[in-house]
């Protein structure tokens, strides 16, 4: 009798694990068609030879990242001699950056596929004449309507942001603060410094403060270092957080000095953007490790960009990626509704779709929350719904994989 309920027990494991197995092997098909940046080092290998020629350049030059940060690719001319651009194109260009200006490393510029158009870092980066129809808010987020002082915008009651810079090493064209990129390069004056720090310290409640920009890790070390020093001397502020796409798109940066100075900070986080796998390279990666090394943990937070990652397929590579280098998925945001950024928006529904496609079927520790960000109402949380109903004293809830069970819910009888 035992032994038939043991059988019988094991015929049920090895029949849902045969299901489970189908699953796996439909994602490691479908995962073929999503190169990741390690699969690609060649081709970004021979696409920089090209960009130091263009630039008269060499490699000491592009490891030097105040090098790559001077030298990022702003003009027509540069870059149609590392891409094929059309007629058309080198003339949308003139008049899309008289409105929104567009730059990025050489670096950035060696992932770009010069034989894709539909590039997912290409996309990014790269002006389209479609930012022209310039529907959406130039603030979407209302974050001019939540700013007790100049550039330091408060949504919550214990934490807030600071835009320290509005120098990025890349523009990227889904950018919801293009309206503070301007013409050049800008960081705060010192009086607003001190106006921000001064703030801080008179509202003990700010726990944690974000220093975003811009990109506060394209400053200086030493500045970076007096800025952090500055937080630290506040008692009441407990932790700090640096929202930094360096790592990504001038790696170079990271660099032991800058992990040593980050290591006297804690407890200190960073969040990264990374959008699509093709994005995680060696280099990146070096930097990332670097980081982590110091102590300092790495989230990654995702913008949901129509023809970039809006599939469940790049999205689980890019969580596996992310794992694998010790970056845990915590936002994916869906895109805002900013000007000129229409044609990167997806329905809703994609990315709840993704987020359902995700859990369960991959690590818990890949999924991010997935956020909508109304006017000047901070983040909105959306997750598919795993809750089917309720009745009296119990729920009926569904499992990742959509078996719907009944649940006692305690406390109801
Ligand atoms: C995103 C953001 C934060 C941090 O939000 P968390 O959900 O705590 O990560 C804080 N303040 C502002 C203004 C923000 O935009």
């Amino acid at each position: 009798m035992g032994d038939q309920a043991t059988e019988q027990r094991r015929n049920v494991s090895l029949e849902k694990a045969k299901r489970f197995r189908g699953y796996a092997f439909s994602y490691l098909e479908a995962k073929k068609a999503v190169p990741t940046g390690f699969q690609l080092t060649e081709k970004y290998h021979e696409q920089k030879r090209r960009i130091l020629e263009v630039l008269n350049a060499g490699d000491k030059n592009w490891s030097d990242w105040k090098w790559q940060l001077a030298n990022r690719i702003s003009s027509v001319e540069v870059l149609g001699k590392i891409l094929p651009l059309t007629k058309e194109q080198r003339s949308n260009f003139k008049e899309i950056q008289s409105k929104f200006r567009w730059a990025f490393t050489p670096y950035v510029a060696s992932l770009m596929d010069p034989e894709d158009e539909n590039c997912p870092v290409r996309k990014q980066m790269i002006p389209d004449i479609r930012e022209m129809a310039l529907t959406g808010a130039t603030d979407f987020s209302g974050e001019e309507y939540s700013s007790p002082v100049n550039n330091l915008v408060r949504w919550y009651p214990d934490r807030v942001a600071v835009h320290v810079t509005n120098v990025c090493a890349g523009f990227c064209r889904h950018c919801l603060r293009r309206r503070k990129i301007g013409e050049v390069d800008k960081t705060i004056p010192e009086d607003n410094l001190e106006e921000i720090l001064q703030y801080l310290k008179d509202n003990e409640e700010i726990r944690d403060v974000l220093f975003t920009g811009g990109d506060p890790l394209t400053f200086s070390t030493a500045h970076l270092d007096r800025l952090l020093t500055a937080l630290d001397e506040i008692e009441h502020i407990e932790i700090k957080r640096i929202g930094s796409r360096v790592p990504i798109v001038l790696p170079q940066r990271v660099d032991e000095e800058l992990c040593e100075m980050l290591s006297r900070h804690h407890p200190l986080y960073i969040n990264t953007q990374v959008n699509h796998p093709k994005e995680l390279t060696p280099d990146s990666s070096r930097a990332l490790n670097l980081i982590s090394r110091a102590g300092i943990p790495i989230h990654n937070q995702s913008v949901l960009l129509r023809g970039i990652n809006d599939s469940t397929v790049i999205m689980k590579v890019l969580s596996h990626e992310l794992l694998k280098a010790r970056v845990r998925p915590y936002y994916l945001y869906h895109c805002q509704g900013t000007i000129g950024i229409e044609h990167f928006r997806t329905p809703v529904e994609t990315g709840i779709e993704i987020l359902e496609n995700l859990r369960g079927f991959t690590s818990g520790l890949g999924v991010p929350n997935y956020i909508i960000t109304p006017s000047g109402l901070g983040k909105t949380p959306l997750a598919p719904d795993y809750q089917v109903s309720s009745g009296d004293g119990f729920i009926l809830l569904r499992n990742w994989e959509g078996t719907v069970y009944r649940y006692e819910n305690p406390g109801h009888s």
